[in-house]
């Protein structure tokens, strides 16, 4: 158990939050006459919901457009209920560098807020922790021991790493990975960072463990921040339960806390990865290698597993390399995802292997004293019984409520992995989240489909939810100018090069046309690289910089760029419709080449289909349309991110005139009056502000 803050008992204290939050967000309130920032009413509606819902803990989802200052929106009344109750408040960003910006930006300003009025200054003394994945930490008993066996463990080039690791674990305050510069070789922070099978505080010095350090803080945090990934992570690991909450104790996390989830729009997705099954070739293999590698002839088998250990590892390696290569031939050789739709005729070969391999490593930990050794052991004794019931329940397709699939990957597409996810996360949610008993907020800039919540609501299972939205403060009729292509061809399988032709031709005169940056945002990789090749020359002798996703650089690290360079033309896919946040003329125009609807063809988006139509309803109408839409309004929200920014939006995709649901589409627009162009047009109808 934690043990964070002790549970309010019967006689729950005095909560001010209602009462303090509108005093600080009205018109000549403490945010506003204290610290001189603005008054925002949207911000003031939204934060008053927010006090609301967790002072009677009911489920809340709030949309508010970009620039309504929804975080401090729901920071403040978050702090002033966790202080007032002693109970955790959770709240949890898309990623890690979302949770950054909370800690570092958002969370001074609260204690700005707090300090400016005598009725509030006690609240600025409230302690916040950001807490990330395990694997992110480092292990220093790993460490210590990697260090005491390196002969048995590393080649000369990762003990090499491993020595950079320690001079730099010296230092560190917090242990965490990104810390260290340039970042470590995974093979080797795998073998010492704290997630490990055999991570057990029983005989670890606490004051020594970065992990257990920051699982401290946790105990005198009344906020907590952490990310959608590791929340649905720690929630299928057992959440509050876990956590040493009882089995009708309340509680998504912890035992009473509650929870505020940022971005919310993309739960249902995190949650559906979460809560399924993963299993891959890639990860069986080095479970297995750190049991003793056969090329190295190292591993945690060396020293007590004898032959017989090596024998047992090698005849599973040789199975697993079977069963893998047997799922490949008989469902991925034509495609590199592919649903598992009966019982799979793949013969179980590794079952056996695994149980001769858990069976030892138990009889190795039998014979030693209770201590780090023996927990290693019994966790890999685990580890092998996990993969096992994996693979039978993959192989059988044991639930009729998860999809199965398997799908290939990795950089030479050579990774098999074995996949299962709930068809509908929302029951998951309402056990895990919403049916918890406390109070959860979910925002986000895009949750409603044409101003109804419901829809989310319903994916979420979270049907009976308070709701509430406020649009965005920005004036887009003046500093937003949409043009949309009128006469590129429909992308239908005849016109396909023709109509991705028109666009790289539109994106290169569109491009440069404009003297600020450009963010291009396709829907395929294929259709990205295709218009880089051909506009590159152009951007090249106009000396306009082209970055471009999946080459090399990170996402953060092109976004960067993107901010620095000032006119860069950036190509992106898929998670480049979301969280780019530039202001500026850094980006000037966001240009969408085409709608973006995911291809229906995934085996969970098939599943989620079939079980539509089984029930009578159309899956173009409730699943792809819907999530284009969230997915275009978030594209679009990437332009105008100040008060002070102006820029375009250049549409090129004629299904928006030509298809009825193109109203739909255009509809979202915060500012709606667009102009058509066409290549004959547009050299007089196109005009960027810059
Ligand atoms: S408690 Fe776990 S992470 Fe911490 S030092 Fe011990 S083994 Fe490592």
């Amino acid at each position: 158990m934690i043990g964070l803050n002790e549970p309010s008992g019967p006689e729950a204290p005095p909560s001010h939050v209602t009462a303090l939050t509108p005093q600080i967000f009205r018109e000549g309130g403490f945010l506003q006459e204290g610290l001189g920032l603005d008054h925002r009413p949207e911000q003031a509606q939204m934060a008053s919901a927010v006090a609301a819902a967790l002072e009677d803990d009911e489920p809340l989802l709030f949309e508010a457009g970009t620039g309504v200052g929804k975080s401090l929106a729901y920071l403040v009344p978050g702090i002033i209920r966790a202080m007032d109750t002693g109970r955790p408040c959770i709240v949890s960003t898309h990623t890690i560098a979302l949770q950054e910006q909370v800690e570092q930006k958002d969370l001074p300003i609260c204690r700005r807020i707090f300090s400016a009025h005598p009725s509030t200054a006690r609240y600025a003394e409230f302690k916040a922790t950001v807490l990330i994945g395990k694997s992110n930490y480092l292990c220093t008993t790993r460490l210590a021991h990697a260090l005491a066996e390196k002969a048995s463990l590393f080649s000369d080039v990762e003990f090499a790493e491993l020595q950079r690791i320690a001079e730099w674990a010296e230092k560190s305050e917090q242990g965490i990975r990104h810390e260290l510069q340039p970042p470590p070789l995974p093979e080797v922070w795998e073998m010492v960072c704290a997630d490990s099978s055999g991570c057990s505080r029983r005989n670890c010095d606490p004051n020594s463990c970065f992990y257990q350090k920051a699982r401290a803080r946790l105990r005198t945090s009344q906020l907590i921040v952490v990310n959608h990934a590791l929340l649905f992570a720690l929630i299928a690991a057992g959440g509050a339960r876990a956590e040493g909450a009882g089995p009708d104790a309340r509680g998504v996390l912890f035992p009473d806390d509650f929870l505020i989830l940022d971005e919310a729009h993309t739960v249902p997705e995190v949650a559906t990865q979460h809560f399924g099954l993963s299993l891959s070739s890639y990860g069986v293999d080095r479970s297995l290698k750190s049991l003793h590698n056969p090329r190295t002839k190292r591993g945690i088998l060396r020293k007590r597993g004898g032959l017989t250990g090596a024998a047992l590892v090698e005849r599973a390696l040789e199975a697993s390399g079977k069963f893998f290569a047997a799922v490949e031939v008989s469902l991925l050789a034509p495609r590199p995802v592919a649903r598992l739709r009966e019982a799979s005729e793949v013969e179980a070969l590794l079952e056996q292997p695994l149980a001769a391999l858990q069976k030892l490593l138990v009889q190795l930990s039998d014979k030693l004293e209770d201590g780090r050794e023996r927990d290693e052991l019994l966790e890999h004794a685990a580890r092998m019984k996990s993969i096992q019931v994996s693979i039978s329940e993959w192989l059988t397709l044991a639930d009729q409520g998860q999809v199965y699939w398997a799908e290939r990957g990795g950089k030479r597409q050579t990774i098999v992995s074995l996949r299962g996810a709930p068809i509908d996360v929302a029951p998951e949610l309402r056990r895990h989240l919403f049916g918890r008993g406390v109070a959860v907020v979910c925002t986000s800039a895009t949750l409603a489909l044409a101003g109804d919540i419901a829809p989310f609501a319903h994916r979420v299972g979270a049907d009976d939810a308070r709701t509430g939205i406020v649009l965005s403060p920005f004036d887009y009729e003046r500093a937003m100018r949409v043009y949309l292509a009128a006469d590129v061809p429909l992308p239908s399988a005849a016109e396909a090069r023709l109509s991705l032709d028109v666009i790289a031709d539109y994106v290169s005169f569109c491009v440069l046309a404009c003297g600020g940056g450009s963010l291009v945002l396709f829907t395929s990789y294929a259709d990205l690289r295709a218009v880089a090749a051909t506009i590159q020359p152009a951007l090249a002798k106009a000396g306009r910089p082209l970055l471009i996703q999946g080459e090399s650089h990170s996402r953060t690290e092109l976004t960067r760029q993107m901010r620095s360079l000032g006119n860069a033309v950036l190509f992106g896919t898929d998670s480049f419709w979301t969280g780019v946040d530039i202001p500026g003329t850094a980006l000037a125009q966001v240009i969408i080449t085409r709608l973006p609807f995911d291809p229906p063809d995934h085996p969970v988006a098939e599943a989620q289909a079939e079980r539509i139509r089984e029930a009578g309803g159309n899956p173009f109408n409730e699943l792809t349309l819907p999530e284009a839409l969230i997915k275009f309004r978030q594209g679009v929200g990437r332009l105008i991110r100040s008060q002070s920014d102006r820029g375009v939006i250049t549409l090129l995709d004629a299904r928006l005139l030509a298809k009825s649901y193109g109203r739909l589409f255009l509809d979202c627009l915060p500012q709606k009056e667009f102009t058509r162009l066409t290549r004959d047009n547009r050299r007089e109808r196109f005009l960027p502000f810059l």
